[in-house]
């Protein structure tokens, strides 16, 4: 394939932007047209998350583009999980053994505007407030409509690239042509997003309502609020609820229907966060409910032509923080795969799919299997014996025993690898633990033997 093919990306989001910056810098004409307008002159538009958690994966992608110093100086360390209980004591459950395993939490408006920033010094050329329409996939043509002053405009493209998110125009042009294998599993919870504002300051440092260093969670069962750090003090709370009742006395998003409901349920679920959100019924009646869910695709690219890349090709609920982390990974992996111009587009396309898709539906499954331990197991004695137990074996085996969590997390092993090796871990601890209390209780010697049988030493 020529080296040089010019490459048209739809969507300048987070995967897009970091997609068009490895691009450029690896010398291919990239050509990028976004829907909203440019945030580094009007400000930053959300839609969702304002503050996101990134982790290995993320941060690879990152420093492959040469941004990692830039981005250090915006995120905020998180070591572990403080959970909040009922009775508002709160414990900090950390993530790994010390500060160098610890996840960021970084601002999603100016993490964009920096990659953009790096697409367009190292050549990208970005076109703003460009909508998608349609594709003339005879003519390789693409029609987009301005946002601004409604004006249809259209663009010749040789390699299309998706990155436009989980309600992607591009691949319902590609649905015209083919027969992706598409499905989208809703779940039946949303969110809400919520604001702790900044507290007000003597010194030059941002002042905190609570714990910084920490992603604050207030497991209550069926449902959950977690909180994130923001570099200037505030936090964002996310309230995920089931969108309708599962019991009548249960509280879901239909059942919200007064501010009086709201501050009800706070006063009751969520007491010590209560008087940190001063606008409690103000943002949840101004911010919209948003949806979840987790999208399958069999196929992901159109011959040569287009390849669905991020969220368009594989949009995952947000429960183990991994969606933008994963799709840097199909970032990086993409611009190593052009970049090494072995094979034409199709054969890139198709190699791209086969290395990225078991991986992509690894995490997709981890990402929903995590939303039962966020907020209902973190609360549980037995999960934290199980807990107790996973780091005692992790000691006694490095390399060997390895918590799932730390391979999704910290490594950059294949999702599909932390899957597999996760299930024969579960299952290891379930065993060693049934009917037990304490770590005092569990057989030692039985669980090396287990692990010496089922689990072989990970890849170096
Ligand atoms: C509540 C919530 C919390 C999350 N938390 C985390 C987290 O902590 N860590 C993490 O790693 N991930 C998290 N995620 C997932 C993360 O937000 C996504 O995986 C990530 O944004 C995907 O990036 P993307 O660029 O593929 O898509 P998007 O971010 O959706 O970007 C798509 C871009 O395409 C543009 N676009 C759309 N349609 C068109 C069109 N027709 N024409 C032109 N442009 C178009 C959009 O304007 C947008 O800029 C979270 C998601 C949610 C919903």
């Amino acid at each position: 394939m020529q080296k040089k093919s010019e490459i048209t990306i739809v969507g300048a989001g987070l995967v897009g932007a970091l997609t068009a910056a490895l691009l450029a810098q690896r010398g291919f004409p990239v050509e990028v047209f976004e829907r909203r307008p440019d945030p580094r002159r009007f400000g930053f538009v959300g839609g969702r998350s304002i503050n996101l958690a990134l982790a290995e994966r993320g941060w690879h992608g990152l420093r492959v583009a040469g941004l990692q110093k830039t981005i250090q100086t915006i995120a905020v360390m998180m070591r572990g999980r403080m959970v909040h209980h009922l009775d508002s004591r709160t414990e900090l459950l950390r993530y790994g053994r010390d500060d160098s395993e610890v996840i960021w939490s970084v601002n999603r408006g100016s993490l964009n505007m920096t990659l953009l920033r790096a697409a367009e010094v190292a050549g990208a050329r970005l076109h703003f407030e460009s909508r998608l329409t349609s594709v003339d996939w005879d003519n390789s043509t693409l029609h987009f409509v301005d946002e601004d002053n409604n004006v249809a405009h259209a663009h010749q493209a040789e390699l299309l690239i998706g990155a436009d998110g989980a309600g992607s125009a591009l691949r319902a042009a590609m649905a015209q042509r083919m027969d992706l294998g598409e499905r989208f599993e809703l779940l039946d919870h949303g969110y809400k997003e919520l604001e702790i504002p900044a507290q007000v300051s003597a010194g030059p440092l941002p002042a905190f309502a609570m714990e910084p260093n920490a992603l604050h969670i207030w497991p209550r069962g069926n449902y959950m609020c977690i909180a994130l750090p923001n570099a200037e003090g505030s936090f964002t709370v996310t309230l995920f609820l089931p969108n309708q009742a599962t019991r009548p006395e249960a509280p879901s998003f239909a059942s919200l229907r007064t501010p009086a409901d709201v501050r009800a349920l706070f006063e009751r679920d969520f007491a010590d966060a209560l008087p940190l959100i001063p606008d409690l019924e103000k943002d949840f009646a101004e911010n919209p409910t948003g949806m979840l869910g987790t999208l399958y695709l069999d196929r992901w690219h159109l011959d040569g032509r287009a390849l669905l890349i991020g969220d368009a090709a594989h949009a995952i609920v947000p429960f183990h923080g991994q969606g933008m982390n994963c799709g840097f990974e199909d970032a990086v992996e993409l611009a190593d795969l052009l970049a090494d111009g072995r094979g034409d587009a199709q054969a890139v396309f198709a190699q791209f799919q086969h290395r990225r898709k078991p991986n992509t539906d690894a995490i997709a499954a981890m990402a929903l299997e995590n939303y039962v331990e966020m907020r209902d197991s973190v609360a549980d004695a037995h999960f934290l014996l199980m807990r107790a137990l996973e780091r005692t074996l992790a000691a006694r085996h490095p390399g060997r025993f390895v918590p799932r969590y730390w391979m999704v997390t910290f490594s950059r092993l294949p999702y599909s690898i932390a899957f597999e090796r996760g299930e024969i871990q579960s299952s290891i601890l379930s065993e060693l633990s049934a009917g037990k209390n304490e770590l005092a209780q569990i057989d030692l010697a039985q669980a090396d033997a287990l692990i010496a049988e089922r689990l072989p030493p990970l890849p170096a």
